[in-house]
């Protein structure tokens, strides 16, 4: 794409996580993500290290979560006068800044990752004339880890989400509790599926926003009062909503929820390699000691048949279970790595540390052994494999929902499939860049401040 001639002022803000800042063509169903790292690096670095995110969730993410709900865009260069007060930002964004963090957005390298509008064009793929109607949902850690090397035993009863709540709560991150917890969502239940979606949506924090044509309606607000907003948000739903529409605002709330548990539960095309299925032992609980939900339903559910494969939480969940040895498991094998690398820092390069992010990378994920016969390659291996589940642990889904039987015009070849009757459905995965792998030690010691508290909270017997 020829951004170089393009304006502008036809670039506004979309969005921003942790890492990057987003903004959208007013006009083309396209967004550029703008990296928000200190960058005191040449262009080239810079250029680099985009390519670098490109590569990775085509030759690593994409074979694992599957072609179709893949977008892995295209690193490009921005007009360098691309800045704030060009974007119309100033108002929004300072205040995000302030609140959000110290980094540095990378304005003046000219580079950035352009990607279609996954808000906009799915929606359009769907039905050309309806409403666009779009849910992003940051699902986090499906399920509980089952390695040997875990060594506080609350970590085998409460997720990592709902531990990292209290954290986060005790730190000032958040006001209040989420009562959202991910092994709800995947536990392919409906009801508890239902369950984790109305949560989100009660309190959203970063993981559910709602989009309509393109622009965010509902999201991150710590402040403001729930009940307001969930009315509030109803009716702007209304429009979105095919004929015959429920009579009360819980009643359309509902309708919601279950055609976003229909779209997550959607089967997708084949065409996905299909990696040997990771099953978490037997003994792993299914449920956590966190969920607000009546410890009756959950138990019900034990032994019940989970996510149906080809569904895209599946395939999620099987990439964040490739983490089998837990950060615990890891950190050790992290150590073992940094000391060869001492002895021969050549090796970075032939251990694929910092990529490249080709098929022989993906290849060392997939085939890496499971015994540890003491090796560097062995310890690379896993550390690789937990860093390519970290990602899965932090992408976010999309999902894009029209209501069908509206006009005619639905494309045959593009995968669609009822969700509940009256809307129809398309999904897809965002957020795939790599992981660095220097991030091991921190992760370690926050797994170790996360867990101690959680382990006072959670006293066993309770
Ligand atoms: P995180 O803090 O979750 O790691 P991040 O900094 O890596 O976030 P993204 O999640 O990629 O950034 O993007 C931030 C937000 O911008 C997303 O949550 C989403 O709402 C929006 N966004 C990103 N990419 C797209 C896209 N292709 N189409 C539409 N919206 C997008
Ligand atoms: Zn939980
Ligand atoms: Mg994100
Ligand atoms: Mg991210």
């Amino acid at each position: 794409m020829e951004l170089e001639k393009m304006d502008e002022n036809d670039w506004r803000y979309h969005g921003e996580g942790n890492r990057s800042l987003v903004v959208s063509h007013v006009q083309n169903s396209q967004v550029l993500r703008l990296l928000k790292y200190p960058m005191d690096d040449t262009t080239d670095q810079a250029f680099r290290h985009i390519q670098n995110i490109v590569d990775y969730s085509k030759n690593v993410m994409k074979p694992l979560l599957g072609e179709e709900c893949v977008h892995h865009g295209v690193s490009t260069f921005h007009p360098r006068t691309l800045q704030g007060p060009a974007l119309g930002l100033p108002s929004q964004f300072e205040v995000w800044r302030e609140s959000r963090c110290d980094k540095v957005m990378d304005t003046f390298s000219g580079c950035a990752l352009c990607l279609p509008n996954l808000t906009q064009l799915s929606a359009c793929r769907l039905s050309k004339r309806s409403p666009q109607l779009c849910i992003e949902i940051k699902p986090k850690c499906g399920f509980l880890p089952f390695s040997q090397h875990v060594t506080q035993e609350v970590k085998r009863r409460v997720c990592r989400f709902c531990m990292h709540q209290h954290f986060k709560l005790a730190n000032g991150k958040w006001k209040r509790m989420s009562r959202y917890c991910p092994l709800d969502l995947f536990s392919g239940n409906k009801q508890r599926m239902y369950f984790a979606i109305k949560h989100l949506l009660e309190e959203p924090q970063n993981n559910f926003k709602i989009f309509t044509s393109g622009e965010l309606i509902y999201g991150c607000e710590d402040d403001r009062a729930k009940q307001q907003d969930l009315c509030e948000l109803a009716q702007r739903l209304r429009p979105h909503f095919p004929s015959g529409q429920p009579p009360s605002n819980k009643a359309l709330l509902s309708e919601l929820i279950q055609a976003i548990v229909g779209a997550l539960l959607g089967t997708l095309e084949p065409g996905h390699a299909g990696e040997p299925q990771r099953r978490a032992p037997a003994e792993s609980r299914a449920y956590c000691q966190g969920s607000p939900l009546h410890p009756e339903l959950l138990r019900n559910v034990v032994g019940s048949p989970g996510l149906p494969k080809h569904c895209i939480l599946y395939r999620i969940l099987q990439t964040q279970m490739l983490d089998s040895l837990d950060i615990e498991g890891v950190y050790p094998l992290y150590r073992r790595v940094e000391q060869h690398l001492e002895e021969i820092p050549k090796d970075r390069g032939r251990l694929q540390i910092d990529g490249p992010y080709n098929e022989k990378f993906l290849e060392k994920v997939v085939n890496c052994p499971s015994e540890d016969d003491g090796s560097v390659e062995y310890a690379v291996g896993k550390i690789h494999q937990y860093r390519v589940a970290m990602t899965a642990k932090d992408c976010s889904v999309l999902i894009a929902l029209a209501p069908c039987g509206q006009d005619d015009t639905l494309e045959p070849s593009l995968e669609i499939q009822p969700s509940k009757p009256g809307f129809t459905s398309s999904v897809s995965i965002l957020d795939l860049d790599p992981k660095p792998y220097e991030n091991i030690a921190h992760q370690y010691k926050l797994d170790s401040k996360i867990v101690t508290l959680a382990s006072h909270l959670y006293r066993e017997g309770q």
